[in-house]
């Protein structure tokens, strides 16, 4: 089947084909297609009259909400590119992605814009604001608080999105878009340096929007829940697009709260879910958690990090569903290898590791040596991919672009090899990247913040094995002659600087950090001290 175009293309056979069917489900409010049709089109229309054009970049800061849905939807209706951001981001991490991408138009919560997004977008290219109520799910026993209704008044110089929503302004006419057109500027730092916009473009997202839609055995009409977040390239993919293509309904419940979760599972009764295998683990520790809140899945994924076997085996054993493993990449999308429904994924007998998937029939995957030439078979080398759903690049980035997709062929840094049946596993990594439960951590940037307190001499940041995350943030320092901070002192200062899955939980003092013989710092090294 050939996917639609454009994300819009996509939406739109939806509301013909179900327009009274609920697109989206949260807490106890719902909105059927044909009007996340028309609140959309409202949105589109309030942009281009504030003077949004064609390929505008519009940042969307929002946790998993129907204002999200709306906000994006308006944003292609109205022909602009998308920007996601973390809403855990601080002000200097927005900084950097608002400039970057040149952002003309924000839309986030009122408390963050108050907080500090008012300043850090005055000092950039943003122009319009939108914001949404933010919710408290600490009080869900208080409906007020957990309507999508706002419930305090919007921020004096911002619109308020739900009633720009409900203006019921037209979408503009001439803003129709292509599978060509960039839908995404997605920030990842890709395999090293500062974060860079990965560009995916509509056809990309379509593309494997469509492949989840036909390869995961979920009925049309079906109920998605939204574990994984819509900031995030799977959340956006394989539970909004995937859902949207298949005319189901999206069940959305803000951020992962486990409790709050559990209680939309029973409410909503979801059919599939993707996010990362922690929190499936956090779900299946709360002491309320049975059987019957897992009993309505045909399909649960996990991917974004790696999911440890027996996690797989005793979340079957205890709730029912088996974690179906899937690997992927901003740079492709979300999956480029899953396992298929009904069949259960090997795991290696030499390093113990869970089979991530077989390559979709479309994503040509190979192992390559330094050169990319192919390893001999069952070798291991580093993992490229080729496909319809790689995107052509990082925005405005020539240099790193060439680097990642020689060829337009994607070298993922991650390391790993295929069996004799096609099942390909990851075993390790060759960037520094890392990776606490799915949120990626770029050494450089916490190495950045920490050469900013005036006692650091050097730094080092580093993944370290932790029990629940995977890897944990660990940084080591050196101290200019005569300066004093404590650990606590450094790992504080980072944490009001970085957003919280990245700052370092712990941080150690050496006299000095271990060098090459030209100075330079031996990250490895630290990672396992000895080796
Ligand atoms: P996905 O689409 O699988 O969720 P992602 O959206 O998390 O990936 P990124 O944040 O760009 O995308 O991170 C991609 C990196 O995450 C990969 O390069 C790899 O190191 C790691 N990764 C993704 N999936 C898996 C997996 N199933 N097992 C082990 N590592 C994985």
């Amino acid at each position: 089947v050939t996917p639609p175009a454009t994300v819009v293309h996509t939406f739109a056979d939806a509301v013909r084909r179900a327009p009274d069917h609920p697109a989206l489900a949260y807490f106890d409010g719902r909105l059927t297609y044909a009007e996340v049709d028309a609140l959309s089109d409202s949105v589109a229309g309030h942009l281009a009259a504030r003077g949004l054009e064609r390929g505008d970049r519009v940042a969307i800061m929002l946790q998993n909400s129907p204002h999200f849905v709306l906000a994006l939807l308006g944003a292609f209706k109205a022909g602009a590119v998308v920007v996601p951001v973390n809403p855990m981001y601080k002000a200097g991490e927005v900084a950097h992605v608002l400039h970057d991408a040149e952002v003309t138009a924000l839309v986030c919560a009122d408390r963050a814009w108050e907080a500090y997004l008012r300043d850090t977008a005055a000092d950039s290219p943003v122009r319009i604001a939108l914001t949404a109520c933010e919710l408290d799910l600490q009080s869900r026993n208080d409906t007020r608080v957990l309507s999508f209704e706002r419930v305090t008044p919007a921020p004096a110089d911002t619109d308020d999105l739900l009633a720009v929503a409900r203006a019921g302004h037209p979408a503009p006419a001439d803003r129709e878009l292509t599978s060509a057109d960039i839908a995404l500027i997605s920030y990842t730092s890709g395999t090293s340096g500062t974060p860079k916009g990965a560009t995916n473009l509509h056809g990309n997202i379509t593309h494997n929007a469509e492949r989840q839609r036909t390869g995961l055995g979920v009925a049309e009409g079906a109920t998605y829940f939204a574990l994984a977040p819509l900031f995030h390239i799977t959340g956006m993919v394989c539970e909004l697009v995937a859902c949207v293509a298949n005319a189901g309904t999206l069940a959305l419940a803000y951020r992962f709260e486990p409790g709050v979760v559990l209680d939309a599972f029973a409410e909503h009764r979801p059919a599939y879910t993707v996010g990362p295998s922690t929190a499936f683990m956090a779900l299946g520790a709360q002491p309320q958690a049975t059987r019957e809140h897992f009993a309505s899945f045909d399909s649960i994924s996990s991917g974004g990090a790696p999911v440890p076997p027996a996690l797989v085996e005793k979340f079957r054993a205890a709730f029912g569903p088996y974690i179906h493993n899937g690997y992927g990449l901003t740079e492709c999308t979300a999956p480029c290898a899953t396992v298929p429904p009904g069949v259960e994924a090997p795991v290696d007998p030499v390093s113990g590791t869970l089979a991530v998937g077989v390559p979709g029939p479309d994503a040509v995957v190979r192992i390559v040596d330094d050169r990319g030439a192919d390893v001999p078979f069952g070798e291991q080398g580093e993992i490229a991919v080729r496909g319809p759903q790689v995107v052509p690049g990082y925005w405005r980035r020539p240099d790193a672009t060439a680097e990642a997709f020689p060829d337009g062929e994607l070298r993922t840094g991650d390391i790993g090899f295929m069996d004799a049946n096609g099942w390909l596993y990851v075993v390790d990594r060759k960037k520094d990247m890392i990776n606490a439960s799915g949120f990626k951590v770029w050494p450089r940037e916490v190495e950045d913040v920490l050469y900013t307190h005036p006692a650091v001499r050097e730094a080092a940041v580093v993944g370290v094995p932790d029990a629940y995350r995977g890897e944990t943030v660990k940084a080591y320092v050196s101290l200019r002659p005569g300066a004093d901070a404590t650990p606590d002192e450094l790992s504080a200062y980072c944490k009001e600087r970085l957003a919280a899955y990245k700052y370092p939980r712990e941080v150690e003092v050496l006299r000095e950090l271990p060098k090459t013989a030209s100075g330079k710092i031996l990250r490895r090294e630290l990672r396992s001290p000895g080796a």
